[in-house]
């Protein structure tokens, strides 16, 4: 699955759509992850870019691509609709 086939058909590309609000177009931003310095031993807290791609109309960034699994920082979103 990781292989890089050079051989793409246009039938076997599929568009990402969000989740959230079915947008097709996406941008490019860094997720900053910091480390430790005490993890890394140097003098100061490290910070490492990931790139990823939130969705252009509403923010949302589709699970597929976070880089790293967020924390669910808000459950008062149990509000149905
Ligand atoms: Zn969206």
């Amino acid at each position: 699955m990781m292989d890089l086939n050079p051989k793409i058909k246009p039938s076997d590309m599929k568009p990402i759509t969000c989740d959230n609000c079915g947008g097709v177009y996406f941008r490019q931003v860094l997720a900053i992850n910091k480390v430790s310095k005490l993890l890394t031993g140097e003098a100061q807290d490290s910070v490492i870019p990931i790139p990823t791609f939130r969705c252009d109309d509403c923010g949302f960034i589709p699970e597929e691509f976070r880089p790293v699994e967020q924390e669910k920082e808000d459950d008062t979103k149990s509000d149905d609709k």
